[in-house]
Parts: structure tokens; C-alpha cells; sequence
């Protein structure tokens, strides 16, 4: 998709943020502890290259994708920091994660024995960086007992190539005012850990939440990710134990005020009806973009002053009821400060009924990034 450069709709991300967001978070991790920031999902919509510079100028030792081609794109980008890629990557993609130097999951034993059989036919010179995953309660990728765990590390290491570079598990609920089921995962993993004959280079349970809110004994590197962000994991449940500064600003411009009379219909279906004769303002910014249809009835910021979506969002634009007349080109903040008002992706979430996660990552790639 075409980036629309000629279009007043920006999303400016403050890297300084970032950088900010990584030092924080490093000056309270233990001596000697990495932190890989997750810039997995283009950076969570804020942009995967721009986002690893500012988390690497902040102190990231690191990265984690979701992808091989995420992983790909930060090598052709030039990082030559490890990159650890999170999902599993099908077997007949070795000779890749071998050629970038690409950390990936080891998650089941019948991925190990289609590697086997895959080695058996192609030769890899370059070191393959095995994560051996553990499932501890997720329920989503990982080995899931202790007997398979070890099973499987002895398997990787008998494979042409193969390094056991890292072991990991990720917790579901870290980001819970509730610790029970946390406390059981962590403990699963502790007893896996204690087993192991010899530890790996990397050992690592933590996201943000983990990191946040867990005193956590374990491992030696934590992978940082939506806190990178500015954005607090728990949503409103927890505190942070710093101040997060969100990163993302999401801005556009009035590219038409009109004057509307009393009973006039607004946008497809003519759902909205003015009530009196209204000022009404169009901009630039559409479910294209990522901006849902669900967003009518939340409010913008022009001046400082919070405008409410009337009548349905259209693919490309949406109408909002200003207080007067504003002039064309007037500001409008869909995301960040205006004057002395704030919106954030938390209250775009709140509307949706979504987490800001979601919302941060459904922000197209038809809305330039300018980075500040
Ligand atoms: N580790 C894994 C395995 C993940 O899937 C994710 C994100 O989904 C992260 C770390 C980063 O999580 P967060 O963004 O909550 O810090």
C-alpha cells in the first residue's frame, strides 16, 4: 500500500520516547540483564526500523519480530544485533534464519523431526539459533511438559548446525491485578530450568507486564514490547512503576467547514440528523486507515476542544460537530496532546472495547510516519 504523502494525516512518532521508555525500564532491570525490544508488527504500528533505532539509542541489546520478513527487513536495514524471531518458522526456511543470523523458536518435536529430514537434504554451514519454547500455560506454541522439554534439547543437539542458543516460555496473565496463575507458569518453568543439564546463552520469561510488575529471578533478558511504546500493559488495572511516555501522535486537518441547517443529514445511511443549524467539519481519515466504523459517536480534539464523530465513518473521511466555525486546515488530534486536552490509544480502546494494542497495530500504512 502507497503511503498518502499528499494527504494533511500524520501519525508522528517521538522517538525520544522510545529511547526514554528503554532507559527507564533498563536502569531497573538487574545488573547484566539485556532488554530486546519487541518491534514485531511494523513496531506495533509505529514503524519496526524507526522504533529498533530509538529502542537501540535508549540501550536495546536487541530485537524481537513475530516473522521471518520482520526479521529480514531489520537485517537489510542494517542491525546486526541478535533478532530473535517469535512464531515458528517452517522448516524449508533454515537456509534463511541461517543466511541473517535470525533466533527462532524450537516449539514441538514434530517441528524437530521435520528439521531432521530437512538437514538430512540441505546443507547449512552458518550456526542456526535455537529458542527452545516452553509452553507453561499459554496454550499457544511450546513444548508442554518437562519430559519433552529435555527430550527435545537433546534432539536439537545431535541436528547439523543447530545451536541451543536460548530457552523461553511467556506468561498469559502478567499483566493481572490477580498473580495465581501467573505464580503457577513461573513455577513450571522454575522446575524445567532446574533440570536442564546446562543453560543456554539466553534465558527469558519477560514481557513488558513481567518486567513491570514481577520482581522476576528469572532470566537474563527480558523482551520488551508494548511498554516500549509508552503504552502500559494492563490497560487500567495496573500502575507502572515509571512513567510511561507514549510515543504514538495521530494528527489530520479540517479539509472542510460548513455551516448545516437544522435537520440536515450527516454521512451513509443519514443516520445523523442536526438538531439545529450546526457547524460540521470533514477529515481526512477513514476505516482505511484503521479508524473503525465504531468510532462514531468518540470525539476529537480541535483546539483543544473535544469534537464528536457524527453520522457513520466513511472508508476515507468522517464528519465531527464543532462548537463554531473553524478555519480549513484547522489541527485535529485523533491521538495526543491538544492544548491542554489528551487523547490516547487507552481511551480509542476504551470505545472499541479492544486493548490499545490492537488499536496501535490496525493503523494503516496509508498514514505516513514522520518520525520527530
Ligand atoms: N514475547 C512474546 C512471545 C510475545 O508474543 C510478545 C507480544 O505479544 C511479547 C514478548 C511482548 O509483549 P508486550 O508487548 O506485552 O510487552
Amino acid at each position: 500500500m502507497v503511503a498518502s504523502i499528499h494527504r494533511p494525516t500524520r501519525i508522528i512518532v517521538h522517538n525520544e520516547a522510545i529511547s526514554q521508555n528503554v532507559k527507564n525500564e533498563i536502569a531497573r532491570l538487574p545488573k547484566g540483564r539485556e532488554l530486546f525490544a519487541v518491534v514485531k508488527a511494523n513496531g506495533y504500528g509505529h514503524g519496526a526500523i524507526a522504533v529498533a533505532k530509538a529502542a537501540r539509542a535508549g540501550g536495546a541489546t536487541g530485537f524481537c519480530v513475530a516473522t521471518l520478513d520482520e526479521g529480514i527487513e531489520l537485517r537489510e536495514a542494517g542491525f546486526t544485533e541478535p533478532i530473535l524471531v517469535l512464531g515458528v518458522v517452517d522448516v524449508v526456511y533454515l537456509p534463511l534464519l541461517a543466511e541473517y543470523q535470525l533466533a527462532f523458536p524450537v516449539a514441538s518435536e514434530n517441528w524437530l523431526v521435520q528439521a531432521r529430514e530437512y538437514l538430512a537434504t540441505t546443507e547449512i554451514t552458518a550456526p542456526l539459533l535455537a529458542h527452545v519454547k516452553v509452553d507453561t500455560g499459554m496454550g499457544r506454541i511450546g513444548f508442554q511438559d518437562k519430559e519433552a522439554v529435555l527430550r527435545g534439547i537433546d534432539t536439537l543437539k545431535t541436528l547439523p548446525s543447530m545451536v541451543f542458543e536460548g530457552i523461553f516460555t511467556h506468561f498469559a496473565t502478567a499483566d493481572e491485578a490477580d498473580g495465581q496463575y501467573y505464580q503457577e507458569q513461573h513455577a513450571a518453568f522454575k522446575d524445567i530450568l532446574e533440570s536442564l543439564p546446562e543453560k543456554p546463552r539466553y534465558i527469558h520469561v519477560s514481557n513488558s507486564a513481567t518486567a513491570l510488575w514481577h520482581e522476576e529471578e528469572l532470566g537474563n533478558m527480558v523482551r520488551y514490547g508494548v511498554a516500549l511504546y509508552g503504552l502500559n500493559p494492563s490497560g487500567h488495572t495496573l500502575e507502572a512503576s515509571y512513567p510511561l511516555q507514549p510515543a504514538l501522535e495521530f494528527v489530520s486537518q479540517l479539509v472542510q467547514v460548513k455551516q448545516v441547517p437544522q435537520g440536515a443529514k450527516i454521512g451513509y445511511g443519514a443516520t445523523y440528523t442536526a438538531p439545529k443549524a450546526e457547524w460540521i467539519g470533514t477529515v481526512p481519515v477513514g476505516y482505511a486507515d484503521g479508524w473503525l466504523r465504531k468510532m462514531s459517536g468518540f470525539s476529537v480534539l480541535v483546539e483543544g476542544v473535544y469534537c464528536e464523530i457524527i453520522g457513520r465513518v466513511c472508508m476515507d473521511q468522517f464528519m465531527i460537530r464543532l462548537p463554531h466555525e473553524f478555519p480549513e486546515g484547522t489541527k485535529v488530534t485523533l491521538v495526543g496532546k491538544n492544548k491542554e486536552q489528551e487523547i490516547t490509544l487507552q481511551d480509542i480502546a476504551d470505545h472499541l472495547d479492544t486493548i490499545h494494542y490492537e488499536v496501535a497495530c490496525l493503523l494503516s500504512e496509508r498514514i505516513p510516519r514522520d518520525y520527530q
